[in-house]
């Protein structure tokens, strides 16, 4: 059985990734997952992102005023299709 108060978290320093062992810490720390961080960074807040899609996704909640470029190309015109109802 597993003792609650024995059990240690190995936690990242480059990020808030947090082991259940030495061993899944050392994995985490020789993988590519700061250098992709380090790739998808928030111009705001510097918090790093595995994937582009994470960083818009945070800025969107995080930083919803702050993007308007990214939110204007991503808005969709409505179409008027009220041409003269005759
Ligand atoms: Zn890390
Ligand atoms: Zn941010």
């Amino acid at each position: 059985m597993l003792c609650d108060a024995g059990i240690r978290e190995y936690m990242c320093r480059l990020c808030n990734y947090k082991g259940v062992t030495q061993s899944d810490l050392n994995r985490h720390t020789k993988s590519q997952i700061h250098l992709m961080k380090a790739r998808n960074e928030c111009v705001q807040c510097s918090e790093g992102f595995v994937s582009p899609m994470n960083l818009e996704q945070h800025r969107q909640d995080k930083h919803p005023t702050s993007n308007s470029t990214a939110a204007a190309a991503v808005h969709v015109p409505v179409v008027s299709s009220n041409a003269e109802v005759f």
